[in-house]
């Protein structure tokens, strides 16, 4: 061991490689870390964390727009883009110096450069040969942008969308997941004329029906022009901006066309070949439920894996991994009852099954619904209605998913979890009191089931 320069070396000072290094060094690992972009990778830099500032800002108009309900006079306001972008940035850049301090003061030391395998156990780092006995791969994803001709020329991604110099005042977001969604409200939100374009019949594919559709009818709501069954041809540059011709016949002038149409791990150009680390179709790091990829020394977490992509998971992984090869305690995560949120406006929040999911088991569940005006929008003024739904299990009782469409479904939902995760059967939801008044309460006080399809169709024949 002592041959080598690093007990251990990870590529990629993300969500998981910064975790993962920290852990290890504190478990006693020599650990070496290279970046070449920017610290605390996509979630700090161009994902989670701006994207909720840039939310946050996007949520004041409704907030002005409902104030007058609740005595305020009229207010009028004009939002400063710029300056939005220069105080997300500051704050990033605080989180920056944090993710770096963290890595140093637990004694990783850091490569502000480009790493690249050479062969199971080399590295070329900024120029240097650099020797590991163990290697991560945590180098993320990166936004795809399709071959229609124009994209690539005219179109945006989420990374560059995030330091826009001048706001758009007319935008298209083509994609129907988690960031097309999110960005469209942002836009919206801060005054742009914003058109959301999906392909299929319905967005935020794998998310219940139910929430699918809610979501749909809220941020038209809001002033969204949402267009399912519905893409861009081609895109063309004009005096004015960008001509979006879509397969609806029309023609768009815009500002700008961000493309949220999914992202690819971020493998090309590793040395992942010369190390013979197997990547699949996608360019996806295969691991084994250990994270151990072809090569039984080299690991891989996080997006550059595409199994999970989200944040915490890589974290988790990242931190099991660690514990696992240097603290002397092997263990794995458990996937289950993850619990996720796309902050649009208003947010989705979903742990566990979709409707869906649990038939397709061949569960026989029961479906609790609600779907009521907030108390906050009783004076508002605001036509937003909140959704939420629970999935039972018939036979066990047990709650197998909770999903909702509304104001404060993360914080409400990250609860629920930690329920379904201990196993919490409908009886225990409905002996717990419920929190009074609030949104949540409606999760305790749920108590008669939709009638089963199954049932209503007999009953029609
Ligand atoms: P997603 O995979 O979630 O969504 C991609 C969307 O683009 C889908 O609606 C897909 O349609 C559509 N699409 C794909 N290719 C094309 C194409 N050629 N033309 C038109 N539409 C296309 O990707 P995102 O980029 O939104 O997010 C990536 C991942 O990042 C997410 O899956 C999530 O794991 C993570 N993330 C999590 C967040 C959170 O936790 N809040 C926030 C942001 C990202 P179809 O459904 O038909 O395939």
């Amino acid at each position: 061991m002592a041959g080598y320069d690093f007990d251990y070396f990870v590529i990629g000072a993300g969500s998981g490689g910064v975790r993962s290094a920290r852990i290890a060094a504190q478990h006693g690992a020599r650990v070496g870390i290279a970046e070449e972009r920017f610290l605390g990778g996509t979630c700090v830099n161009v994902g989670c964390v701006p994207k909720k500032l840039l939310v946050y800002a996007a949520h004041f108009r409704h907030d002005f727009a409902e104030a007058e309900g609740f005595g305020w006079s009229p207010i009028q306001s004009q939002h400063d883009w710029p300056r939005l972008i220069a105080n997300k940035d500051a704050e990033i850049t605080r989180l920056n110096g944090i993710y770096r301090r963290l890595l140093e003061g637990a004694g990783c030391t850091l490569f502000e450069a480009r790493a690249v395998l050479l062969d199971a156990n080399t590295l070329e780092v900024g120029g240097r040969r650099i020797t590991a006995e163990r290697i991560l791969v945590a180098t993320g994803g990166r936004p795809t942008i399709p071959d229609e001709p124009g994209a690539q020329a005219l179109g945006i991604t989420s990374e560059e969308a995030f330091y826009l110099p001048r706001f758009p005042e007319r935008v298209i977001i083509a994609g129907g997941g988690y960031i097309a969604i999110e960005f469209a409200g942002i836009f919206n939100g801060l005054g742009a004329q914003t058109t959301q374009l999906y392909r299929g019949p319905l967005f935020l594919r794998g998310f219940d029906t139910d929430i699918r559709e809610t979501l749909a009818e809220e941020v038209r709501k809001t002033g969204i022009d949402l267009r399912m069954r519905t893409r861009i041809e081609r895109l063309e540059r004009t005096g004015g901006g960008i001509a979006a011709h879509l397969t609806d016949d029309t023609v768009m002038e815009v500002d700008a066309v961000m493309y949220a149409t999914g992202r690819r791990p971020n493998t090309a150009g590793l040395g992942l070949e010369a190390a013979g680390v197997a990547v699949d179709g996608q360019g996806a790091i295969r691991v084994d439920d250990q994270y151990a990829t072809s090569v039984p020394n080299i690991y891989a977490v996080g997006d550059v894996t595409n199994r999970v992509n989200l944040t915490p998971v890589a974290i988790a992984e990242g931190h099991a991994l660690a514990d696992t090869l240097f603290g002397n305690r092997p263990r794995q995560i458990s996937y289950n009852n993850i619990p996720t949120a796309v902050f649009s406006i208003p947010p989705v929040a979903t742990v566990g099954m979709t409707e869906d999911e649990a038939r397709g088991q061949g569960r026989e569940i029961a479906v609790y619904r609600s779907a009521f005006r907030p108390l906050k929008h009783t004076l508002s003024g605001s036509g937003e209605q909140t959704m939420l739904k629970m999935i039972v299990d018939r036979r066990t009782d047990r709650v197998l998913g909770c999903h909702m469409v509304g104001a404060d479904g993360p914080e409400i939902i990250q609860g629920l979890a930690i329920a379904l995760n201990c196993g919490a059967t409908k009886a225990q939801f409905d002996q717990t009191i419920g929190l009074h008044p609030s949104t949540a309460e409606e999760f305790v006080t749920l108590r008669t089931p939709l009638p089963d399809p199954d049932t209503v169709q007999e009953a029609a024949a």
